[in-house]
């Protein structure tokens, strides 16, 4: 299927036909990928990654964000925002190709299923239902992980669908990111082991500040995680609205995190999900300006586009997410 967009109603025309057509006979989303036919891609910059395919920034800061402003997606309310274009802080080998003259979006439906807790609830939070809505129990976990090899799906990075979307390796045919929020204790002692043992990976957005706090994982921990082959992504230092800071707030929020990160893992990180998942214009400026290329809502579905940079979609899974549950975040 091949998506291109240069403006909000073919978007709209073409993502509303994807979904229609990208629904299988047996209901789930197909995993569909759009080719690019013109110019869509700047060249890959080896860059900062340490995965074997560079990460790439195709274009300026600018140029994403204007053309996020023109673009009024159909599943979230973007707010404009003009960013003054600030460089990345500079990363070993990092270099910005000139941003093409005129854009052209891939659309790739990639669901990103966004976790918290792989924890039962604790007997004293029964009958809490935001307690229990943060917790998939382990056994539950599995039963997802079991039914997403059942159906094919192979997991895959954040940076390696972000090099997608800019026109590097493709993915497999049914990709899928499990994304794993906060940095909580049992994303070592209860996902690892069962992501491990389904051969799947998962994404870590970790809150610096949290890391080495009575519940959270402590810094081996994480760096124990990142060895395995997780990923090792950014949830700010606070958990805190980014809407609620300033700039020069969100330079320690959104730059100290990914140098914290970059010194406790040994490699650059260029990935953010907004806690609660709150942003607004300012914080997607701040995220230009600290050198973060791609940034995770809470929601709105599965098309990712470097045309929504800032605004990639997640699933989230709560933890009533029965099996059946799940494959509603599938689908859409
Ligand atoms: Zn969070």
């Amino acid at each position: 299927m091949e998506v291109i967009i240069k403006r909000l109603p073919v978007l709209a025309f073409l993502i509303a036909a994807a979904m229609a057509v990208g629904v299988s006979a047996n209901g789930f989303a197909a995993a569909s990928r759009a080719e690019p036919t013109t110019g869509a891609s700047a060249p890959q910059s080896p860059s900062v990654s340490r995965t074997s395919a560079p990460l790439s920034l195709p274009e300026s800061a600018s140029d994403a964000t204007a053309v996020v402003t023109e673009m009024q997606l159909p599943l979230e309310a973007v707010p404009t925002a003009t960013p003054t274009p600030t460089p990345a802080p500079a990363s070993p080998g990092a270099s910005i190709p000139v941003a093409p003259t005129e854009r052209t979006a891939r659309v790739l439906h990639v669901p990103v299923l966004m976790y918290h807790y792989i924890s039962a609830v604790p007997p004293n939070q029964a009958a809490d239902r935001f307690a229990i809505d943060l917790r998939v129990p382990p056994d539950l976990f599995e039963q997802h992980l079991a039914y997403l090899r059942a159906q094919g799906y192979e997991t895959v990075s954040v940076p390696a669908l972000w090099n997608a979307l800019n026109g590097g390796p493709a993915l497999p045919a049914k990709p899928i990111v499990l994304t794993f929020d906060d940095g909580y204790a049992d994303a070592y002692t209860n996902a690892l082991p069962l992501l491990k043992k389904y051969g799947f990976s998962g994404t870590f957005f970790v809150t610096c500040n949290l890391i080495g706090r009575p519940g959270y994982m402590s810094w081996d921990q994480v760096r124990e995680l990142d060895a395995s082959g997780m990923d090792i992504e950014s949830h700010a230092m606070d958990h805190k609205p980014m809407s609620t800071f300033s700039l020069s707030g969100l330079a320690y929020q959104m730059g100290q995190a990914r140098a914290t990160l970059a010194q406790q893992l040994g490699h650059d990180v260029r990935f953010f999900a907004y806690p609660s998942g709150d942003y607004n214009a300012t914080a997607i400026q701040g995220l230009a300006a600290n050198g973060y290329l791609a940034a995770f809502l809470k929601g709105g579905g599965s098309a990712q586009s470097a045309d929504w940079r800032y605004t990639l979609r997640r699933a989230r899974v709560s933890g009533y997410a029965t099996v059946t549950t799940l494959t509603g975040a599938l689908r859409f």
